[in-house]
């Protein structure tokens, strides 16, 4: 080996949403990246359900783009048709003065032809281990070793990137953490989603409304997103409020008080959904106080980056991951 030969370095990325994907594309040149996923797929909260005739965007419902980063970095995807905008009619209904227009002011997408097409699009050399629960983190003689699930070790890695939701990553990371209290004192939402499938197309004359005064605050036509081939879906969320005080509820009562709920706010019957399913988020947003995008320890070669660290949504989870890896690519990432 020739003696100014550095060694690859090798990182590990826990969680495959955005920001996860993000620090993957943007080290693949720079490093030996290995990307550790608890789900069976990529995409985290900007996830894809499918159930037999039907596809569900049952997390983030679109994104908007207002940085120049954020605008740069969709360009070459919204060029080939991995993101697409969106322009549903879009309704107020529920505040007592009957269902009325809500304009869009700037362009709003989706990614095509599912909301998991993004992050799929970013995959690339990065080791992949999909189904894979990190359940503990180990740094021994300045090294990183993973453990999952089924007792599994992985490692060494020399840097170590946590990408998960805030209560998620307070339970892995070490306290010693530079900036650990940002993380552990980040409190995030829960959001119900409710997901019906039918074999007939309702007669709605909108596709997507902003509800008030309803434990619903959003319903959306998600088969007529751009690019759906599936059958006729519809999406119903919650306000975080509701979610969080019913969080723990049997599932079976929360989801058939959403759908009585729904059937209150549609102007038409719900004839007979072929499908209702019901998925609750946990951790779905953040109320951020932080005053960092980031942060990172050079000493411990640890990482932490996600939306919660800037406005809890998706161009946030782009611009925090972009940031940690702006800050990395600077320093001089070392190889023990
Ligand atoms: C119901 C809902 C609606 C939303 N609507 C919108 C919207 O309309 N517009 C918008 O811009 N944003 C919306 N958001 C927010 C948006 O989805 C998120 O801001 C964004 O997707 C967060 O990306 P992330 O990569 O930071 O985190 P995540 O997408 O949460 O990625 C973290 C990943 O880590 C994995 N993980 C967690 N713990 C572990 C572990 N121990 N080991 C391995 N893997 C682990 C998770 O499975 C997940 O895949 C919504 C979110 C929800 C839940």
């Amino acid at each position: 080996m020739p003696r100014d030969h550095q060694p690859t370095v090798r990182i590990a990325i826990i969680g495959a949403g955005l920001a996860g994907m993000t620090v993957s594309s943007d080290m693949a040149k720079h490093a030996d990246v290995s990307i550790f996923e608890k789900s069976r797929g990529l995409g985290g909260r900007m996830s894809t359900r499918y159930s037999v005739h039907f596809q569900f965007d049952h997390g983030a419902q679109f994104f908007t783009a207002r940085s120049q980063s954020f605008q740069r970095f969709l360009e070459p995807f919204i060029a080939n048709g991995t993101v697409r905008e969106w322009k549903p009619r879009v309704v107020t209904l529920g505040d007592g003065k009957g269902i009325y227009n809500r304009a869009w002011f700037e362009p709003h997408y989706v990614a095509s032809p599912r909301m998991t097409s993004l992050c799929n699009a970013l995959t690339g050399t990065e080791r992949l281990h999909l189904n894979t629960r990190i359940m503990g983190i180990k740094y021994e003689h300045r090294l990183w070793f993973l453990r999952d699930q089924s007792n599994n070790r992985y490692g060494p890695f020399d840097w170590l990137i946590a990408t998960i939701p805030a209560p998620q990553a307070a339970a892995i990371v070490p306290e010693a953490l530079a900036g650990y209290s940002t993380v552990a004192e980040c409190r995030m939402s829960g959001c119900y989603s409710l997901m019906l499938g039918f074999h007939t197309a309702l007669d709605l004359s909108w596709q997507a409304a902003v509800v008030k005064s309803s434990p619903i605050e959003w319903i959306a036509v998600d088969s007529a997103k751009p690019g759906r081939t599936l059958g006729y879906s519809l999406l119903a969320q919650t306000t975080r409020a509701w979610a969080e005080g019913h969080i723990d509820d049997e599932q079976i009562l929360v989801q058939s008080t959403l759908l009585q709920e729904l059937e209150r706010l549609l102007p038409i019957p719900l004839t007979d959904p072929g499908v209702v399913q019901l998925h609750r988020w946990r951790y779905a947003s953040a109320q951020p106080e932080t005053e960092r995008d980031y942060l990172i320890d050079h000493q411990l070669q640890l990482g932490v980056c996600g939306d919660w660290l800037i406005k809890g949504d998706v161009e946030s989870a782009f611009l925090s991951a972009r940031a940690l890896t702006e800050q990395l690519r600077h320093c001089r990432l070392r190889r023990e």
